[in-house]
């Protein structure tokens, strides 16, 4: 064993078989889906790591505890149980399941934005951003600046105070729905946020009367940073910081198929009661009675035990040891990566590492499909590919800021083995970049259009870029 790989705090009791198939399959089936991962069957992957949303391998305990689903409609015994770990954990007195992270954002913005009013973010994650237009708000993201991609420092993903009051003092609080803070930040590559940037994005907000949520995906991942890394905190637990950072806002949105340890899952959870009446008299028309909020009895029992689990600190310390661990052997082969290495993922850089592929030809896309081609792994571009490309109302064409590719983690999926073999992958692949071509869209569709598009590989690299 390599002295720095992080050990697993469990054991493993129930297994499922994955295939490696052979290259000549692998290049079929990579060509049968046009040069596009989602295309790819799930089966015909070796290790997915696609994403760390709904893919976390359940507990004995939880799968003991779905067995214990009360899924009576109203009032269930399971919702009781619920509630009662969310307001520990959140500190808040009501709690709203819901079926996932998008459904408690579209419930929290159908009531409180009005139509041209801003919603104001760390950084928006794409959900968040598509339900803040969906509601007729401006999604505006305010991250701290000068956030150099592979510079180490801590809690990168923090707001940035001064330009959350310059656009307060410019547009007006009664301009702002709502602030809310992402932990951690997702689309900054899954980087912590401090508890002192918390306080202070807090104080700002309830000075001005504005409204502060969480979008809590990752808290746990968040609140294992602040442990490690801020001054003060190492010798508090994960669920005191938790409660103490829950404790300066207003309330929560969180998909629980992140830190809620499950398949599926999401919830809301609030201070004001008259928010929660709005909040609830909406959801029953659209998700479902207040107290399942479109889930079964029995995933209500898989979260009241995942919240729990997800506090523990071994289980945490091995989860961010083990995205630090993957990142460093990627560097070993001498490939550039977002640093420091975030919560859920590791990210490539891809433009780096591919300079002779332009940003119109995908590099983060052709190192993608390099991962398939030579080891049977999933990945996915953040990059030109999902960014870039024209809206189709508009006309205006959009700019990746980075070709980025993202080996998200599942959590207590994938053992350091299965990770010390993406490491040799990317080795291999790295050992003939120079050969590597890039890629054109053949078929497009008018919105998001790295999930369906098709690609063929460019024949030449291009000399007259
Ligand atoms: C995943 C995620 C969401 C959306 O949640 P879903 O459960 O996928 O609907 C919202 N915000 C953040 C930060 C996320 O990571």
């Amino acid at each position: 064993m390599k002295r720095n790989q992080p050990i697993e705090p469990h054991r493993i009791k129930s297994i499922e078989p994955i295939k490696l198939l052979n290259r000549h399959e692998r290049e079929a089936k990579i060509k049968d889906a046009h040069f596009n991962i989602f295309k790819l069957d799930a089966e015909d992957i070796y290790i997915d790591l696609l994403t760390d949303s709904g893919t976390t391998a359940m507990s004995a305990k939880q799968w003991g505890a779905l067995m214990m689903g009360d899924e009576s409609y109203a009032g269930a015994r399971s919702f009781r149980h619920f509630e009662k770990v969310v307001q520990e954990i959140f500190v808040k007195e009501f709690v709203i399941p819901c079926h996932q992270g998008r459904s408690a954002e579209n419930l929290m913005f159908s009531t409180v934005v009005k139509p041209g009013q801003y919603v104001l973010n760390n950084t928006h994650f794409d959900t968040t951003r598509g339900n803040t237009l969906h509601c007729g708000g401006v999604p505006i993201d305010l991250p701290s600046s000068a956030v150099e991609l592979l510079d180490a420092e801590a809690f990168k993903g923090n707001m940035d105070v001064d330009k959350l009051e310059q656009f307060i003092s410019e547009h007006g609080p009664e301009s702002i729905a709502m602030v809310i803070m992402t932990v951690t930040n997702n689309s900054v590559g899954g980087q912590p946020v401090s508890m002192a940037n918390i306080k202070e994005v807090s104080e700002v907000c309830h000075r001005h009367g504005l409204l502060f949520f969480f979008d809590a995906a990752r808290f746990a991942e968040n609140c294992y940073f602040i442990k490690r890394d801020e001054a003060g905190y190492a010798g508090k637990s994960i669920e005191e910081i938790a409660k103490e950072m829950f404790s300066y806002a207003d309330g929560a949105m969180m998909s629980a198929k992140k830190d809620g340890m499950a398949n599926i899952g999401g919830l809301i959870a609030l201070n004001d009661k008259q928010l929660f009446d709005k909040v609830t008299e909406l959801m029953i028309v659209i998700e479902g009675f207040c107290t399942y909020g479109g889930l079964a009895g029995r995933d209500l029992e898989v979260l009241s035990v995942g919240l729990k689990e997800v506090l523990d600190f071994d289980y945490l310390h091995y989860r961010i040891g083990q995205v630090a661990y993957l990142g460093a052997e990627i560097q070993k082969a001498g490939i550039p990566i977002v640093m420091p290495t975030g919560g859920h993922a590791v990210f490539i850089d891809a433009g780096r590492l591919l300079p002779h592929i332009p940003s119109e030809q995908f590099p983060g896309q052709t190192l993608a499909v390099e991962f398939y081609r030579e080891g049977g792994v999933r990945v996915v571009e953040i990059g030109s590919l999902m960014f870039g490309g024209v809206d189709p109302n508009t006309g205006q064409e959009f700019k990746a800021p980075h070709e980025l590719v993202r080996l998200a983690m599942p959590r207590r999926v994938y053992t350091n083995s299965h990770y010390d073999y993406i490491a040799e992958v990317v080795a291999r692949i790295v050992a003939r970049k120079e050969k590597l071509t890039g890629y054109s869209i053949t078929r497009e569709p008018r919105l998001l259009r790295h999930f369906t598009c098709d690609l063929e590989p460019v024949k030449k690299v291009s000399m007259t870029v």
